[in-house]
């Protein structure tokens, strides 16, 4: 909470700081805190969102919200940064003379809060992953903004003005980075595809392992969010089975495929000589 608060001053300093003295590179750190902050901020109400319960109409809920919240973020980042590309360009075969001073003061600035946010989270950084990448991120603010502060001096003490145009091209370019791997993996849960530590042949292999299974085809594996990994399929069996056998069977596959894949959701549908296509992956 306080590094988000911290966060917003920097952010509006740096956004006012960056029109006022005309500094590209300055803007641009602004911008990458505020998605930051607005990344913080959607994320909070897709988690609060995400733990109202299901309902007849929702039956999964708002569990998906974090997903799409993470979809726009990383589009919105990706589109920013390639504004800021463009205008870095212009800039570089027109520089303009910069307010030097105010930028030397609000990377300072910068650094000291996301310095304060640093110290704050590395106790936390050491035993939480998640407090970890947190920490990690502001780490690499940090440099940003220190990026900008030689910049500042640069500008200020040998006027080299067009050194604003290249530092704003390396803060995009991290954004697009950043950016890019989010996207895939929030458009890989969205398209619903198999998560990619799940080899499908592999979970085939498992579960014919179970002697009573003749087969198992017509799968489908796939992420509602980061948390719940979903598998649908058809298993054949040998015999005609009785109901309480299938479902003792069940149990087997259940924990093959929680305790191997980490797949927490399972709908089966079994089979006895049914009529339908018996391929792995069935197509339409
Ligand atoms: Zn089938």
């Amino acid at each position: 909470m306080i590094s988000i608060i911290l966060n917003i001053i920097i952010t509006v300093a740096q956004v006012v700081g960056g029109l006022i003295s005309g500094s590209l590179s300055l803007l641009s750190d602004a911008l990458h805190n505020f998605s930051d902050v607005l990344s913080l901020i959607i994320s909070y109400i897709a988690n609060k969102l995400s733990a109202r319960e299901a309902s007849v109409s929702k039956t999964f809920g708002y569990k998906r919200a974090e997903i799409i919240a993470a979809f726009i973020n990383a589009s919105s980042l990706i589109v920013i940064a390639i504004i800021l590309i463009k205008e870095a360009v212009e800039r570089y075969f027109n520089p303009q003379s910069i307010d030097s001073t105010m930028v030397i003061w609000l990377a300072i600035l910068a650094i000291a809060g996301n310095g304060f946010s640093v110290l704050l989270m590395k106790a936390d950084s050491k035993t939480n992953m998640n407090m970890r990448s947190a920490y990690l991120h502001l780490v690499t603010d940090m440099l940003a903004s220190v990026a900008v502060l030689i910049g500042g001096l640069l500008m200020k003490y040998y006027q080299l003005f067009w050194i604003d145009s290249v530092l704003t091209a390396g803060i995009a370019i991290y954004l697009i980075v950043v950016g890019y791997d989010l996207l895939k993996s929030s458009f890989n849960v969205l398209m619903l595809f198999t998560p990619s530590d799940i080899v499908i042949k592999d979970i085939v292999e498992a579960v014919c392992e179970i002697e009573e299974i003749k087969n198992i085809h017509h799968i489908h594996i796939w992420q509602l969010n980061e948390k719940e990994v979903h598998l649908e399929a058809h298993v054949e069996f040998h015999k005609n089975i009785s109901i309480s056998e299938f479902d003792s069977i069940l149990t087997k596959i259940e924990k093959v495929a929680n305790d191997e894949f980490n797949i927490n959701h399972i709908n089966i549908q079994p089979e006895f000589n049914k009529e339908d296509p018996k391929d792995i992956i069935v197509q339409d």
